[in-house]
This record gives C-alpha cells, sequence and structure tokens, in this order.
C-alpha cells in the first residue's frame, strides 16, 4: 500500500491523501499520525474508494508520521461510521471522534498514578482536610477525581499528598477484569423462558445478522432470559454489549449479572473515570472485555469480536443523543448487528410502535413473555378522576390515593409517587408583582429545587441561589412556588402520613451510581415507605415490598403539541404501573386524570394495550408520522436573534420542492433561546419513498452559513 486516503478526525477537513513510508504496515482502519501544515493531525485509514479524494500527484504527498498502537478498526465499524454519518447528516469526522476519542484511546501512557488515603494523619488538621479524609475512604482515583468525590479543591489534596496523608499508587491501565463464567449460577426458567432463551441461543450460535424484539410484560423476566445468550456468547469467546438507557439502573443490573456470571461486566458510561474508560477501551479493542454494559455512547466502541448485542427498555428517550451527532442507539444497534452478522434484542414491555410495526411485518423476530415470572400477577389500574375527585387547595394528590397510601404505610408495605417533573414547582413567581424566574440563557422558566436551595434551569444548567428580594419590584421574601414537582408531593405526603418515611428519587438525587446503589439498597431494607420519583423511577427497579403505584399526573405528557406525546405517555405510565407488586403481594395503580376518556388512559385504564396500539398507528398513518412517513428537523441557531432568523428565512427561500417532502417553517423552535442561543426550527415530513437525506444534504450543501450561525440536522427527532 503506498497512498493511502485517511479519514481526518476534523469535521472542517476533508479526506486527505499520504504516502506510506517502506517500513510502515499500515491496513484499513489504522489509526495513523500524519503531518498537516506545521502540525500533525490524527486520522483513519479509510478503504480504496470510499471517500471522496483530491488530486495530488503522488510526488507531492507527504508521509505519514506515524501508527497510534491500537488495533485498527474492523470493516464492521467503518461501514457503521459510514452509515451514521450518511443517515444522520453528519460529518464522518464527527462520528470517527466519537469511536477513537471517546476513551481518550489516543496516546497517554499505561501507567498512572492515582491517589488514595494512606492511614496517615497530616501533621496540621484543617477542616477542610478533614472533610477530605472523611470523604475518601474507599475511594481511589486523580486529584481531580479525588477533589470532585470530597468536595474540596485540589489544592487541598495535593497537601494531604506533601503531608503524607494521601498516597500515590501506580496503576497499570492494561490490568486484567474478572472473567465472567457463563455457567456461573444457572436460574431455573419458566417454559416461557426457556423458549425464547432457545431461539436467542441458536441465533448466538448461528452467527448471523437475526433482529429480535423481545416484548415482556414488566416483571416478566426479560433480564434472566436475554442472560441466556450471553452466557452462549461467553462460552463462544465473543463479545456482548447491553444497552441500559439510564445510570441509576446500571447498579441494579450490575448486582443480577454477578449473580448470574459471578464477576462485574465492563461498564461504559459518562460518569467513568478517565483512567477507567481507557482502561475499558483498550480490553473492548483487545477483546479482554467480555460483556460491556453502557449507556449508547458503548455503540460506537472498537469490539474486537462483538457476538450479540442486547438493547434493555429499548423504547427509551435516553437513547436519543440530542445535540453533536443526533442519533438514535436503538436503531443504531440494528444496524451494527447488521454490519456484524449478529442478533440483537431490542427487550422493552411498551415497544416503540415503530419497533412493533417492524416485529409485525416480520423485519424483526417477535418473542412474547405474556405474564410475569413466578405467577405475579399484573396489577389492578384505578383511575381518579381529578374533575369530580379534586384535591384540597393547594395539593396535588385526592381522596382516595391518599386512603391507599394509608393503608399501605399501616400494612407495612411500600408505594410509589410517580411525578415527570423534578424540583419543587416548575414556575416560580414574585407575590408582589408577579414577576416570574426566568432563565436568561433559555425560553424557560426556572425551577425551584428546595433540597438544594436553587433554582435551576433544567435546559442549561444555570443554577442560582434564590433572591432575597424581587429583583424587579424589590419586595422581600417574595416566592411563591406554582404547580407541583417531587419534592413538593415529597412534602406533601410528609404533612399528610408524618410517619412516613418519604424519598425523592430523581436524576438530582441519584445522580450518581453510588448515590442510586444507596437508593436501592435503603429501598430493599425497607428503610423508605412511599418514593416520589420521575420517569427515572419507571424502569428497570424490582421492589417486592411495593405495591402501590400512583401517577400524580398523567395528563402532563399529553399537553403540547409532540407527535409522540401519546405513545410516550403510555409508555411512562405503563412503565410505572409494572412497578407494582412484583413479589409476592398484589400490586395497585392510581392514575389521577382530568381525561379519564382520553384513548390512551383509557387504554391503561382497561390494560388493553392492543387497543392503544391500534389507536396510535391509525393516528400516525393520518399524520405521515412514523413509521409510515418520516420526520426531520433542521435548527437554526445563533447568538444573536437577527441572525438566526435572517439565515433561516434565506434557507427558506431555497427550499426545495420536492412533491414527496412537505417543509414547514421558519419558525421559533419550540426552546426559542436555548444556552444563549436563538433558534428557528423547519419541519420536514416526508414519504418512506422520499430521499430525505440526500434532499436535505443537498439543500443545506447550497447555503452560505455566516460564521457565527449553525445549522444541526434531527432525523427521526424525538420532540419538537
Ligand atoms: P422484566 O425486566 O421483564 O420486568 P425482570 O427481569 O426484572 O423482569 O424479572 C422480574 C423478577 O423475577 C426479578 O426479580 C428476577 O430476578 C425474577 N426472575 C425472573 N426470571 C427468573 C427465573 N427464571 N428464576 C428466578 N428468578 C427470576
Ligand atoms: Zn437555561
Amino acid at each position: 500500500m503506498n497512498r493511502v486516503r485517511i479519514l481526518v478526525l476534523n469535521a472542517a477537513l476533508g479526506p486527505l491523501d499520504y504516502s506510506v513510508p517502506g517500513d510502515m504496515a499500515v491496513e484499513p482502519g489504522s489509526v495513523v499520525i500524519a503531518p498537516l501544515g506545521p502540525r500533525t493531525v490524527t486520522g483513519i485509514v479509510w478503504d480504496d474508494g470510499r471517500l471522496p479524494g483530491n488530486d495530488v500527484p503522488a510526488s507531492k504527498l507527504r508521509p505519514l508520521r506515524e501508527i497510534v498502537p491500537v488495533p485498527p478498526l474492523a470493516a464492521p465499524l467503518r461501514r457503521l461510521i459510514e452509515w451514521t454519518a450518511d443517515y444522520y447528516c453528519a460529518h464522518l469526522a464527527s462520528v470517527a471522534r466519537m469511536v477513537l476519542s471517546s476513551g481518550g484511546a489516543l496516546g497517554g501512557p499505561t501507567v498512572t498514578t492515582e491517589y488514595r488515603l494512606s492511614g496517615g494523619a497530616p501533621e496540621r488538621m484543617t477542616a477542610q482536610r478533614e472533610q477530605a479524609i472523611a470523604a475518601l475512604e474507599g475511594e481511589q482515583g486523580t486529584i481531580r477525581e479525588l477533589a470532585a468525590i470530597a468536595g474540596v479543591s485540589e489544592g487541598v489534596l495535593r497537601g494531604l499528598v506533601n503531608q503524607g496523608a494521601i498516597e500515590p499508587v501506580s496503576v497499570s491501565i492494561d490490568r486484567p477484569y474478572p472473567p465472567a463464567n457463563a455457567d456461573y449460577h444457572q436460574p431455573s426458567l419458566s417454559d416461557d423462558q426457556m423458549a425464547v432463551a432457545k431461539e436467542l441461543v441458536d441465533a448466538v450460535n448461528a452467527r448471523g445478522f437475526a433482529p429480535f424484539l423481545l416484548d415482556g410484560v414488566t416483571g416478566s423476566g426479560k433480564t434472566e432470559t436475554y442472560f441466556e445468550p450471553v452466557a452462549q456468547a461467553i462460552r463462544m469467546g465473543r463479545q456482548v454489549l447491553v444497552l441500559l438507557p439510564e445510570i441509576a439502573l446500571t447498579e441494579n443490573f450490575l448486582a443480577r449479572f454477578e449473580q448470574r456470571f459471578g464477576a462485574a461486566p465492563v461498564q461504559w458510561h459518562s460518569s467513568l473515570k478517565s483512567t477507567e474508560r481507557r482502561r475499558a477501551w483498550r480490553a473492548i479493542a483487545s477483546g479482554d472485555a467480555q460483556v460491556v454494559v453502557g449507556a449508547r455512547s458503548a455503540l460506537f466502541l472498537p469490539y474486537a469480536d462483538l457476538g450479540l448485542i442486547v438493547v434493555d427498555e429499548a423504547h427509551e428517550v435516553s437513547f436519543k443523543q440530542d445535540d453533536g451527532v443526533r442519533y438514535n442507539a436503538r436503531d443504531v444497534s440494528v444496524m451494527r448487528a447488521r454490519f456484524e452478522e449478529i442478533p440483537v434484542v431490542l427487550a422493552s414491555a411498551t415497544p416503540a410502535l415503530e419497533s412493533l410495526h417492524m416485529a409485525n411485518s416480520g423485519t424483526y423476530r417477535k418473542l412474547e413473555l405474556p405474564s410475569r415470572f413466578g405467577g405475579a400477577e399484573l396489577p389492578a389500574i384505578h383511575l381518579v378522576d381529578l374533575t369530580r375527585e379534586k384535591p384540597a387547595s393547594g395539593r396535588w394528590l385526592a381522596a382516595p390515593l391518599i386512603e391507599r397510601l394509608e393503608e399501605r404505610l399501616v400494612a407495612g408495605e411500600q408505594s410509589l409517587l410517580f411525578l415527570n417533573r423534578r424540583g419543587y414547582a416548575p414556575l416560580t413567581l414574585c407575590r408582589n408583582c408577579g414577576h416570574r424566574f426566568q432563565c436568561p440563557n433559555c425560553s424557560a422558566w426556572l425551577v425551584e429545587h428546595r433540597l438544594s436551595a436553587r433554582l435551576a434551569c433544567h435546559h442549561c444548567g444555570l443554577e442560582t441561589r434564590p433572591p432575597d428580594a424581587c429583583p424587579e419590584c424589590g419586595e422581600g421574601d417574595c416566592l411563591v412556588a406554582c404547580g407541583p414537582g417531587v419534592e413538593r408531593i415529597a412534602d406533601e405526603v410528609a404533612e399528610l402520613l408524618p410517619e412516613a418515611r418519604v424519598a425523592v428519587a430523581t436524576s438530582d438525587t441519584l445522580g450518581s451510581p453510588e448515590r442510586a446503589a444507596r437508593f436501592i439498597a435503603e429501598v430493599e431494607a425497607r428503610a423508605i415507605d412511599v418514593i416520589v420519583g420521575t420517569q427515572l423511577v419507571t424502569k428497570g427497579f424490582h421492589f417486592p415490598e411495593l405495591t402501590l403505584v400512583g401517577v400524580v399526573d398523567a395528563d402532563l405528557g399529553l399537553e403540547g403539541g409532540d407527535l409522540r406525546a401519546a405513545e410516550r405517555t403510555y409508555q411512562q405510565v405503563a412503565q410505572v404501573a409494572g412497578r407494582a407488586g412484583r413479589g409476592a403481594k398484589p400490586g395497585e395503580v392510581l392514575i389521577q386524570t382530568r381525561h379519564p376518556d382520553a384513548p390512551v388512559i383509557a387504554a391503561l385504564a382497561d390494560g388493553d394495550r392492543d387497543a392503544f396500539y391500534a389507536a396510535e398507528t391509525e393516528a400516525r398513518r393520518d399524520a405521515g408520522a412514523p413509521p409510515f412517513g418520516r420526520w426531520a428537523a433542521i435548527i437554526i441557531s445563533a447568538e444573536d436573534e437577527r441572525e438566526a432568523r435572517e439565515a433561516s428565512v434565506r434557507l427558506g427561500d431555497t427550499r426545495p420542492s420536492a412533491s414527496d417532502l412537505m417543509i414547514l417553517g421558519p419558525a421559533p423552535a419550540p426552546l426559542a433561546l436555548l444556552r444563549g442561543r436563538y433558534r428557528y426550527r423547519f419541519l420536514v415530513n416526508a414519504r418512506r419513498s422520499a430521499n430525505l437525506q440526500d434532499t436535505l444534504r443537498d439543500w443545506l450543501g447550497r447555503q452560505e452559513v455566516p460564521p457565527g450561525v449553525r445549522i444541526g440536522v434531527d432525523i427521526d427527532p424525538y420532540s419538537f
């Protein structure tokens, strides 16, 4: 190989050609460093003829500088990079960057230094040092990571290192992970489970592309069942990827995995420490990592020999990435399985309509687990009509729900109240002048969080201390909370049932794996009577003593014109209902609603999933929505409102006029201001047969985009 084409990890540059020095052995997929002007760039050697090239004569080519010592990216992964960039209208370089720099794979020593308590005391103790030492018991990490854990500055920790109370330890990032044993603990499966497991194991053995929808009711034991093909892949020496939607679920999953396989799987998520990330990346690339449990980004890792992908809770919104490369991990996982020629299992009790459609049309194989494991019954579901059962003024729980909560408390059983709103109240006003506290960077209200005494924007992360006086009229002590958030519901429960032990479960309170683990342990130890939680608690958790689920406001998700509002409401309520009565005791679900006759709510009350999907299918067909047609969103944003508006008007003037596409807009995007950028939006509705991506690429590619303006494409958007 003399001349090679490099996919450079820089979206501003196209593919570049280089010559290969005689003593350098490169192949497609090799990761290389190449000179560019006075600097160097990192790139991936690509297959001949697949990327558009430049016409530099051979004599002018510069030689590659060096090969990065990591295994070359295999052809299936290169195809995945190409497909993802093509389908989602993203830059190849941006997708390739997700593969390579996700693990800090490039460069860096293989031995690193971490720190931990030495057991000794510092000569001079200060309050901060004391705090650090108490917080770091059993912890190990870089100074920076430890400082974050302890909540002190890095300087405080360096002081402790100097005084010998914290010691360095050197760790090899290539130390092996404990091996998983496929036959460590074999559970006895039910007949239904066995039948499903056999099909999946056969598919792993067959080593070909095979997409499955594992459609099993909540509590049917989907995990136990898909562990069997996982075990088979382990026996065959192949790797497995299990995608989970939420970090809070991981702890639960890890415990069950360890019981089944005798060792923890390799984890991949955004809160991994940097050395753990690099360690995992390298083990995945070398093939040493057998089973990887990860968030959506784990899909783009360079597995040496992937044999199976499982996407658990495959309907979850969190598989959709909404910035950078906007992809849906559920869909990309099927494509990866196709390129790798392996089975992929989408598991859910409430599949996305698109997935169900694929299964019903025979594109995916449907496997069903129609009943709960161990004979547990699905919970009884009752509606509470809020137009008749009105909660007391300034309260949110109606009498029937309060009665049931009391009964459970007396019986020593646990309850879960679901409201998909973090914080204390979604809107805060000044009682004197009516001033509404709004985020300066986003078109969104600031949400009061009493537990942390903050006003927070849920879109940009801005947090401020609640002001002592209204910034508008100067009135002191003036804040009024409007509407409920989970913290407010928790307060209401505490007032109604003073003896109840109440816990708030949201990403604010369970945001780290440690806190999630502590929460689960507390619930299991029955130290909590009532959990008040957001969508975080709708999935994955298995608490046998939990017998009552209350949905505080089932109508919340139905407001607004979101295409998927009905489906999401159905999924959330059905999933949270599925937390009730999973043990020996039967469960009960109360759904508070002002619209008991709305089709979604009625279907939930009747436990008639088919009716819901049938109605939703017709609605989607009428709207030309997926799976019958397709949507894309184009977001034009700029820090300057006028720049954003003018760019979107110019874009609108050149819109393509294809008969199989309908382009709506431009209009201010739902979040017209987000993180300090003004946003305008086009919505594109396309027939299934339309060549959506090429049309968009062609349209957007013709634009002169001013430097401050960004144009983002969202194919198959989730929220609009
Ligand atoms: P799902 O994910 O379908 O909601 P889970 O996988 O959480 O259901 O299973 C529900 C409960 O039943 C879990 O506690 C699980 O350990 C238990 N379970 C499922 N299948 C078996 C089995 N074959 N043997 C023993 N326990 C099982
Ligand atoms: Zn904001």
